[in-house]
């Protein structure tokens, strides 16, 4: 079943405008409330679910304020320039 095994990476790599294909689909994002949603602050714009995004480990507490990442990517730029990606005082 190779071909289908290739029609299933095709799919999850041509992501929805997100930056990596692991932000949350858009009617996932739809049930979600807004309360339970944060945006992701390395790539701007991009949704993010908070319990996914802890359960994944994707998040950081920096200052009292804990960030969460849309994906693996964004853990290590926000600890690479925190001041950047915090929010302002
Ligand atoms: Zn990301």
């Amino acid at each position: 079943m190779t071909a289908h095994e290739d029609l299933n990476l095709t799919d999850a790599s041509a992501g929805a405008g997100s930056c990596c294909g692991h932000a949350p689909s858009a009617a996932a994002l739809a049930q979600t409330p807004a309360e339970e949603m944060a945006e992701c602050r390395v790539m701007a714009g991009t949704p993010v679910v908070k319990a996914d995004a802890e359960a994944a480990g994707l998040y950081r507490d920096y200052k009292g304020q804990r960030y969460w990442f849309c994906c693996a990517a964004c853990g290590p730029r926000f600890d690479a320039e925190p001041e950047r990606y915090a929010y302002a005082a």
